[in-house]
């Protein structure tokens, strides 16, 4: 197999070189074979690459024209290299694997990264055994054949996540970050082991009211609470107390008509209001952790007086199993959750009452910018990794150590090693993530300079001036550095 690194950017197909190669083909095509080695990537996903465009409509604008483009490129040239429907576009690999042989990379080098080159080459090299059967491949059905593709992707990938999954988690300069997982049904709770999380960071006890018909009783949340700290053995678990109302809703409860259900009658406040179905919770989570440590936290808090009449509730409860004569936990470590921007000036008198925080960024990032987060017209309009956001993440993390208390940040920017890597550039050594993105971010964060990103990153928050959005600055970083993210 030959491939040519210098040279004008061509394409040849059977020895035939063909002019006029549609802008973004090669683009898209080197793209999907770094990212997705040859799978699919989603639409979005792929015009945010392609143009870096802050305008989704302007990016999707572009991706739509140059598809078409190739479309009709492919069927001048009898070619099936890319195939799109509404969400994704998939990558015939059977075939790219033919054309790589005479694509030349020349325009790459300064496009993709110098490790993207590197898994060009290295998937080349990969596939050079499989380029022989190529011709049985290309007869075969191009969905069942994407989807043994698919199957064997995520099968090397969890192999190679599989490989990191027993070393210790941290960045190549020596700083420990733990991973934990989010969770919230039985059926996550192997994740702990297959993932090697260091603990539950989130345990989100509403789904379990939620997929049930009526609310769960309290032997049955006592069973659940039960068989996950049983699961999770030595390792911590950090139950949160119900966060129902707003986005999510019990059927069987009866719905209280709201204008704004996000700013309205839910989590701690609903709780509060209407103590009867905390304190069930509570009591089952203290019966549960019976002769074990057990960590509580309430969502949507706004006020510490609120974090004083939940904690109290919890007082409450364990002065009452005492009394009973049941079995308390070794230790009860209560905290809350920081979702709504009036706690970052309340940081001190909440720091001095709780034993921990859990950023949860998802909602602290919608009422920050008063974007709604299920909304797509306003959810991609702020960015996440801005600097007015930094900054606040940041604020909380410093506080924190200055009252020696413990964060961890549980939202969704965990889960995404771009975030993640921002995150720990600011002082998070805990994080919570999806299940999945254990992996992903563990392979990031052991190849990551901690100082280094610490050094661009802090800066840049200092600074006055400046754009607000500073994810292309921590793109060009992770580039620079050979990160995959
Ligand atoms: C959050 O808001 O970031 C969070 C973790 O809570 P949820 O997504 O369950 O609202
Ligand atoms: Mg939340």
């Amino acid at each position: 197999m030959k491939l040519t690194v210098f040279g004008e950017a061509t394409v040849s197909l059977g020895g035939q070189p063909v002019p006029r190669v549609p802008a973004n083909f090669l683009r898209i095509v080197v793209y999907l074979l770094l990212v997705n080695a040859g799978h699919s990537v989603s639409r979005g996903r792929l015009s945010q690459v392609l143009w870096s465009d802050t305008d989704q409509a302007h990016a999707s604008m572009n991706l739509r024209q140059s598809l078409a483009r190739i479309r009709k490129f492919q069927e001048q040239y009898g070619l099936n290299l890319i195939q799109g429907d509404a969400t994704y576009v998939y990558l015939n690999l059977s075939q790219v694997k033919a054309e790589l042989l005479s694509i030349d990379l020349l325009d790459y080098i300064n496009f993709a990264r110098k490790g993207d080159i590197d898994s060009v080459l290295g998937l080349c090299e990969l596939y050079k055994g499989d380029l022989l059967a190529q011709n049985e491949q290309q007869n075969s059905d191009f969905d069942e054949w994407l989807d043994i593709e698919r199957v064997r992707l995520r099968a090397r990938r969890q192999l190679q996540y599989l490989a990191l999954r027993e070393k210790p988690c941290a960045t190549k300069d020596g700083v420990p970050v733990a991973l934990h997982i989010n969770a919230g049904l039985a059926v996550d709770l192997p994740h702990i082991e297959e993932t090697g999380a260091a603990g539950i960071g989130l345990f989100r006890t509403e789904l379990q009211f939620m997929v049930a018909a009526s609310f769960p009783r309290t032997a049955e949340q006592f069973g659940l609470y039960r068989a996950v700290l049983d699961a999770a053995g030595e390792k911590p678990v950090t139950f949160r107390t119900l966060d129902i109302g707003g986005d999510k809703v019990l059927p069987y409860m009866r719905n209280v008509e709201e204008e704004n259900p996000a700013l309205g009658w839910r989590a701690i406040r609903l709780g509060l209001d209407r103590p009867g179905l905390l304190r069930a919770q509570v009591r089952a989570l203290l019966r549960a952790g019976g002769g074990r440590n057990l960590r509580l936290m309430f969502p949507m808090v706004a006020t510490v007086e609120e974090f004083d009449e939940a904690k109290a509730l919890v007082e409450r409860e364990l002065t009452h199993l005492r009394r009973h004569g049941h079995r308390l936990p070794e230790r009860v470590d209560v905290g809350t959750m920081v979702e709504v921007p009036s706690l970052l000036y309340q940081l001190d008198e909440l720091l001095e009452r709780v034993d921990f925080l859990s950023v949860g960024s998802n909602d602290l990032v919608q009422f920050f910018y008063a974007a709604d987060r299920s909304n797509k017209r306003v959810a991609d309009r702020f960015d996440t990794l801005s600097v007015p956001i930094l900054r606040a993440l940041r604020e909380i993390i410093r506080k924190a150590a200055t009252h020696d208390k413990s964060v961890t940040l549980c939202g969704e920017m965990a889960s995404q090693p771009l975030s993640a890597l921002a995150l720990v550039a600011i002082g998070y050594r805990a994080l919570s993530l999806a299940p999945t993105a254990v992996g992903p971010v563990k392979a990031m964060l052991i190849e990551l300079d901690a100082g280094k990103a610490a050094g661009l990153l802090n800066p840049l928050l200092d600074s006055p001036a400046g754009t607000v959005s500073i994810r292309e600055k921590l793109k060009a970083f992770a580039a620079e550095q050979g990160l995959q993210v």
